[in-house]
């Protein structure tokens, strides 16, 4: 059975950017509906025993239970740990240099990254991918993601960013840019670093 990753930082510890009390939400009840959802669905089929990625890889011949459930699952266990309160700044190292390959600079990946998040049309996420050793940027509606087969966008996510409302609206209300602008000063790169590595 799936289970909610612990969380290796206080609710509190990403304030100002991220109030505790959105994340206390968001983990508690979000995260956890999404977790238990996902486990009724997978419970007694044939999914028993995959993995997460392995669902997500073959989701379109799967109920929309389990797309929206082991998205939701995937998605926010990945959010938690590219967060951290000791981050920020930008990357080194591989990383730095495959963003500059890609994007040309780190503020143009960071512009390119905001603008996906902002103009992502609804609730959904904002991603940066690696395909055969390339980045790139993209967004996906509701809690798809890029393991799905059912995504136009292709790669191994190594930094997502929600931003359904329930994301952000306790704290900053109807302004996603602003939460957006917030996100990068708590953007944990050493574990960016460690997915891109991970996914080579
Ligand atoms: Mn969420």
């Amino acid at each position: 059975m799936f289970t909610l990753p612990e969380l290796q930082y206080e609710f509190a510890a990403l304030e100002p950017h991220i109030d505790a009390r959105t994340m206390e939400i968001h983990y508690t009840k979000h995260h956890q509906g999404y977790t238990d959802k996902l486990n009724a669905a997978v419970e007694g089929s044939s999914l028993e025993g995959n993995t997460i990625e392995e669902i997500m890889a073959h989701v379109s011949e799967e109920s929309t239970a389990v797309r929206n459930n082991g998205g939701g699952f995937y998605n926010h266990s990945l959010f938690w740990s590219v967060l951290s309160p000791d981050g920020g700044g930008e990357p080194t190292g591989a990383l730095a240099d495959a963003i500059n390959e890609a994007f040309g600079s780190f503020e143009e990946f960071k512009t390119q990254f905001s603008t996906a998040a902002a103009t992502q049309f609804g609730s959904g996420w904002a991603w940066l991918v690696v395909n055969d050793g390339q980045l790139s940027v993209g967004s996906t509606p509701n809690q798809d993601n890029p393991l799905m087969d059912v995504v136009g966008m292709d790669g191994t996510p190594i930094l997502g960013l929600d931003v359904w409302e329930h994301a952000y609206y306790l704290n900053y209300q109807n302004r996603r840019p602003d939460y957006i602008e917030a996100f990068w000063n708590v953007v944990n790169w050493d574990e960016v670093a460690r997915r891109f590595e991970a996914a080579q």
